[in-house]
C-alpha cells in the first residue's frame, strides 16, 4: 500500500493518504482508477468539504469505511435499514454510520436506555 503523508489544512495536521482500487478483486481488469482514501478521517471531517480531495467530507468517511484498510474506527451495533440485519457499523460522525455487511450508510440516533447505557437506532 502506497501511503503519502501530507499536510491537511482542514485538520491542521498531517494525514495519511492512499489510493485504493474501487472494489478490486473480480473487477480488477476494469479501468476503474483508484480513489483517494484518507486514513486519518475523523469525525470533524464529515462536515464540509475535504480540502485535499475536493469531495464532501462524508464521501471520504464512506470511502475509508468501505476500503477495509487498517484504521481507527468506532463501531456501533444497530439494525441496518438497508439489509435489514443487526450489524456492526462504522461510525462516520454523530449521525451517520456504514453497515459492515452491506456497506450502506445509515442515519442513526443514540437513545439512552438508562444512566449508563444507550442503544443506537437507525432511521431511514
Ligand atoms: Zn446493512
Amino acid at each position: 500500500m502506497d501511503v503519502s503523508t501530507v499536510y491537511c489544512p482542514g485538520c491542521n495536521h498531517k494525514v495519511r493518504l492512499t489510493i485504493t482500487p474501487e472494489h478490486g478483486g473480480s473487477h480488477a481488469n476494469l479501468p476503474d482508477g483508484g480513489s483517494v482514501v484518507c486514513l486519518d478521517f475523523g469525525e470533524g471531517c464529515s462536515e464540509g468539504t475535504c480540502p485535499l480531495t475536493g469531495r464532501p467530507g462524508m464521501v471520504m468517511g464512506v470511502r475509508l469505511a468501505k476500503s477495509h484498510l487498517p484504521h481507527e474506527a468506532r463501531m456501533l451495533t444497530a439494525h441496518c435499514e438497508s439489509c435489514g440485519l443487526v450489524a456492526e457499523m462504522e461510525v462516520l460522525d454523530r449521525t451517520h454510520a456504514v453497515c459492515s455487511l452491506c456497506e450502506s450508510t445509515n442515519e442513526y440516533v443514540i437513545v439512552p436506555v438508562d444512566e449508563t447505557h444507550a442503544i443506537a437506532v437507525t432511521r431511514s
